[in-house]
């Protein structure tokens, strides 16, 4: 693989930059660089995802036909790198990275003409119905019944970690169209509009105090039959396509700049003791933390040419989930260390993008417990680590 940046590289480079420079608004980037979880406030990524969208460069992976900007990997790769230095905020996977792929491949044409452009343009906001109370790691026990009456299916159950279900106006959503026989074999993947009557969204908050994920419930729900993608009975199909999406995905640009907020959170010199950055113990640490993101950037760079050659990443994508989020808490836990006993400090209000109030200690400890106590999910959403260890022990080991 050759990493080396050609002249073309370069000035593409310089290209991108130029335009973060001026693109990207002070507030998104304020808001790109306190973020304290990988999801996104709406109120952040769709600003941004908009200015994006009118410059053409929105959707990195997607096919020239369907709105990408027909970039190479490298490119990809140099975009993804020069929007984590500049802070900008991500953009939420759902549409973009979740559903879009599995609509280009599943959907009718008229499906394809519909949906695509607005997920494009973030004038839909997409939220992933799969977990159930008692189907998560178990996925194919799912049990969110659906029967069919004429045009459409009736839906009653429920959904649970919902992330950003409050903020969505769409779902997509796996159900049960038969009970009977192999359970991935009776499974539906609808495609639902939130403001339907008989659903109603209830927030779960988080071990950080924030409001992201959320339980969903449905009695009685009418979908109209014109939103199902692929064939009834065939959603699981759909759903392992999708889960690959799910799981591959950047992660090495936003896990270098956590090591740059964390070498930087270690060289401030507390009044009582040294820079941390000068204890041998932490910098073993810190070293092989780098190590780690270095490896993940090189799987990165594998798992996007499958994309860009119209592959499903694969179990590589299993590997970048793993090793991503447990990175992402490794590096956490040294962020705690190093922000020592402001990193019990909350303050919420001084995190905000505009805000007026000054952070105790440091900007980077602000965000530190927060990012540690929201990232501490990173190892269960997606698919857990042990599942996907268990998808890889399968299929690359053969055992
Ligand atoms: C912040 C967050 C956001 C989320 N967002 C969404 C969303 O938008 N949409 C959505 O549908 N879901 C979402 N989820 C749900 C997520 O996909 C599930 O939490 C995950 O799949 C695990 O399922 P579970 O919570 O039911 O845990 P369980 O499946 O009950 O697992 C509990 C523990 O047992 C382990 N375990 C289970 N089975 C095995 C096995 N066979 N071998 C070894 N270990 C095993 C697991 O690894 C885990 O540690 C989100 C979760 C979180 C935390």
């Amino acid at each position: 693989m050759d990493l080396d940046f050609s002249p073309q590289d370069q000035a593409f480079q310089a290209e991108v930059r130029a335009f973060l420079e001026t693109g990207l608004p002070d507030d998104l980037r304020a808001a790109g660089r306190r973020l304290t979880s990988v999801f996104v406030d709406k109120k952040y990524s769709i600003p941004w995802q908009k200015i994006l969208h009118a410059k053409g460069w929105v959707a990195p992976t997607w096919p020239v036909e369907y709105g990408g900007p027909g970039w190479t990997d490298m490119q990809r790769y140099i975009f993804q790198i020069e929007c984590a230095r500049a802070g900008a905020p991500g953009l939420a996977p759902m549409g973009l990275r979740m559903v879009g792929p599995c609509i280009m491949r599943y959907g009718t044409p008229e499906q394809k003409a519909f949906f695509l452009p607005r997920i494009l343009s973030g004038e839909d906001y997409w939220c992933q119905g799969h977990s159930e109370p008692g189907s998560g790691s178990d996925l194919a026990s799912l049990q969110l019944r659906a029967t069919s009456d004429g045009d459409d299916y009736v839906l009653n159950g429920s959904k649970i970690w919902t992330t950003h279900a409050q903020w969505a106006n769409r779902m997509f959503c796996l159900v049960r169209t038969n009970f009977e026989g192999k359970p991935q074999a009776g499974i539906t993947f609808l495609l639902l509009e939130m403001d339907t009557p008989g659903i109603e969204v209830k927030p779960i908050i988080t071990l950080a105090g924030e409001h992201e994920v959320n339980q969903v419930f449905f009695t009685d729900v009418r979908v109209p039959k014109s939103g199902r993608l692929g064939e009834e009975n065939q959603g699981w199909t759909v759903a392992k396509y999708l889960l690959e999406f799910e799981r591959g995905g950047g992660s090495a640009a936003g896990l270098q700049m956590s090591l740059k907020r964390l070498r930087a959170l270690a060289q401030v010199e507390p009044a009582d003791t040294g820079a941390l950055i000068e204890d041998a113990d932490f910098t073993a640490k810190l070293a092989a933390a780098e190590i780690a993101v270095q490896a993940i950037e090189m799987t990165e760079h594998r798992v996007m040419s499958a994309l860009s050659s119209g592959k499903a990443p694969g179990p590589a994508s299993s590997m970048l989930k793993t090793q991503g989020t447990e990175a992402m808490q490794r590096i956490d836990e040294l962020a705690i260390e190093a922000a020592a006993y402001y990193a019990n400090v909350d303050q919420p209000s001084a995190r905000e993008p505009g805000s007026n109030v000054e952070p105790v200690g440091s900007d980077h400890n602000l965000i530190a417990m927060a990012r540690y106590l929201n990232n501490r999910a990173g190892s269960i959403y997606g698919g857990s680590n042990e599942i996907q260890r268990d998808i890889m022990a399968r299929l690359v080991l053969g055992l």
